[in-house]
């Protein structure tokens, strides 16, 4: 196939955003190719070589590129800069300079096998010279290129070549090209490609073997299957009520998704949610996925979280981001804060496909494929029947670290939906109930007089958390509501003893209360959210100078906590936990992005 038509395609795709027109467009574009062109068309049309999770990059900077193009066109390169950055696109500023010349292209007609054979060539170069290797051969397409060819040829390889064509148009295509057009097919093809995440690799199946070849695209270690995608119910009443009664509910373990590529011998892979490979990032789990994952080949997920080695508590998940591009220092922080991967689910074990089985077989699979150690841990999983059960869950869930809760059906059909995001999975966050779950033990150092019906007793108490370090009580909360006349009218036999004239010392707060109290007794309590406060000294500092921690809307559960003496109170370290995991779930999430 000539360069020509594929440009020609292109420049028709880019007049339109209708997605029929561009499946029109496309299915007339692929029918008549073989398959090897095919593929190579459908890549190239992507803006790729390689399917995507191979990370293939032409590596042609900017300024190779303009380089490429004031060689072609005979323009100064700073003419062609200059113009480029009027324009704001490098592809219509080849196309304008070529077109000027008034020359007729050099050489034979590029052929689309060409073109992908030269960018194949410019991606390999590497090391000493590579630049000069990239530039000429960039110039050399140019030179035999129309000036509309130019224009794709130089957005490919600066990477803007956008014609608006998503996979999911390009699956339309394929089917309306190469099968029945109906929705059964238009099914496998697209399953065909979530299992393999390999458009290239589809497309040249069905244009050789029709929709019939597609069930002979299996699972295979070293190429990512697109992950199956959890949607979200706003109660545990309807979670529940949507999965039949009955789930199997897991902690949501709050880290970056893996899923890991176990050969049979060899080098494991690991696959970020995004498809790219992240294995270098963690050494600790490619060594210990071997041992764990008792056959391979295997293909099983879980979430990766960093750990405390002394504690064995989860970490906050920025621990890991430290990680990125910190080559040198990957030793010493793998010692420090190592990760630990939890896995959810088994694709394929042992060299047999199990994505197609119901979630109860595969949990038992993984469970029998997987022996769990430090680095490599199972997923804690419950089945549950009613929504107190499955609260209680949440709350050990959060307990242990979790951001919330996976609810996934147990039901007949509940196999891997790769790719998909539907009500299989269910997750259900802590941030969608009402305040923090977490709740804080808080040693009382101060009283306030009540006023009205409290009057002529203490209406409120101020609160510490112990701060181990400093050895010092630093307030962080006013506490009222939640005491019922009872237990009002029982505290101050309980502070007997621990009055104080003054501030005692060790305690710290920027508030004066009616009455100080020695740190004695513990409280139970659980409010809105922590934000940070001038008044309150916990964890003074740490997020901004001069301010501490505050607990919004506190409310006495009812439960002194006479197992716990006041040093064994919450730390100031853990309240700064808890504030850190609330502005992480604040922050903006793939959420709210479109549906792929
Ligand atoms: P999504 O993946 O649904 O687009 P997201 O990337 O913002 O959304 P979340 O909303 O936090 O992630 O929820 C889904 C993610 O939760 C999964 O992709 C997975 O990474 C993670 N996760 C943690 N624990 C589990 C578990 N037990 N089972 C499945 N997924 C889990």
């Amino acid at each position: 196939m000539r360069f020509a038509e594929l440009a020609a395609a292109y420049e028709r795709l880019e007049a339109t955003t209708k997605r029929l027109e561009m499946r029109g467009i496309l299915a007339e574009l692929f029918r008549p190719l073989p398959a090897p062109e095919l593929g190579r068309v459908l890549y190239l049309s992507q803006g790729l070589l390689r399917p995507e999770y191979e990370g293939v990059e032409l590596g042609v900077a900017d300024s190779l590129a303009r380089r490429a193009v004031a060689i072609a066109s005979g323009a100064e390169e700073s003419a062609v800069a200059t113009r480029a950055k009027a324009v704001g696109d490098l592809g219509t500023t080849a196309q304008e300079l070529l077109a000027s010349q008034s020359r007729l292209p050099g050489g034979s007609p590029l052929e689309v096998a060409e073109v992908y054979a030269g960018f194949e060539s410019i991606a390999r170069a590497k090391g000493e010279g590579s630049q000069e290797v990239k530039v000429r051969t960039v110039a050399e397409l140019l030179a035999r290129a129309t000036p509309l060819e130019a224009k794709y040829l130089t957005r490919f390889v600066v990477g803007t070549l956008r014609v608006g064509v998503r996979e999911m148009t390009i699956l339309d295509a394929l089917a309306t090209a190469f099968a029945d057009g109906s929705k059964e097919e238009r099914g496998k093809i697209e399953a065909a490609f979530n299992l393999s995440s390999d458009l290239g690799l589809v497309a040249t199946t069905l244009a050789e073997r029709g929709t019939a070849g597609l069930a002979g695209i299996e699972l295979e270690v070293g190429r990512p299957v697109r992950p199956m995608l959890a949607e979200r119910e706003p109660t545990l009443e309807k979670l529940l009520e949507r999965l039949g009664g009955r789930a199997a509910v897991e902690i949501k373990y709050d880290g970056l998704r893996v899923q890991a590529h176990i050969p049979r011998r060899g080098p494991v892979r690991l696959f970020s949610r995004r498809l790219e490979e992240i294995g270098a990032q963690f050494p600790e789990l490619l060594d210990a996925l071997p041992a764990a994952v008792r056959e391979g080949p295997s293909i099983v997920e879980g979430e990766c979280v960093p750990i405390d080695p002394d504690t064995d508590e989860i970490q906050p998940f920025q621990e890991v981001s430290r990680r990125r591009g910190r080559k040198y220092d990957l030793d010493r922080i793998q010692r420090e804060i190592p990760v630990c991967l939890f896995l959810f689910d088994v694709l394929l074990a042992g060299g047999t496909p199990v994505y197609g089985l119901d979630f109860p077989e595969r949990r038992s699979r993984l469970e029998g494929l997987v022996a769990p150690g430090d680095r490599i841990r199972l997923a804690t999983q419950r089945v549950v029947t009613t929504p107190e059960e499955a609260g209680r869950f949440l709350d050990e869930s959060i307990a242990a670290g979790g951001e919330g809760l996976m609810a996934k059906s147990m039901k007949p059909g509940s196999g891997y939906r790769a790719g998909a995001r539907g009500f299989w999975w269910i997750k259900y966050k802590r941030d969608y109930t009402v305040g923090l779950v977490d709740s804080i033990d808080g040693v009382v150092i101060g009283g306030f007089h009540g006023r009205g019906r409290r009057a002529g007793r203490f209406g409120a108490y101020l609160l510490a958390v112990y701060d181990p370090t400093r050895d010092r009580f630093e307030s962080f909360s006013k506490v009222g509501s939640g005491f019922d006349d009872a237990a009002l009218a029982a505290m101050p036999d309980r502070l007997k003893g621990f009055e104080s004239d003054e501030k005692p010392p060790r305690v710290d707060s920027g508030i004066e209360p009616d009455r100080w109290f020695r740190p004695g007794v513990v409280l139970e309590v659980r409010g809105a959210e922590l934000t940070i406060s001038p008044v309150h000294r916990a964890a003074e500092g740490t997020v901004r100078p001069g301010t501490g921690l505050a607990l919004r809307f506190p409310r006495f559960t009812g439960r002194i906590r006479d197992d716990k003496g006041p040093t064994e109170a919450t730390t100031s370290a853990e309240l700064l936990r808890m504030y850190r995991m609330q502005v992480r779930q604040a922050a903006p999430t793939s959420d709210d992005a479109p549906e792929p």
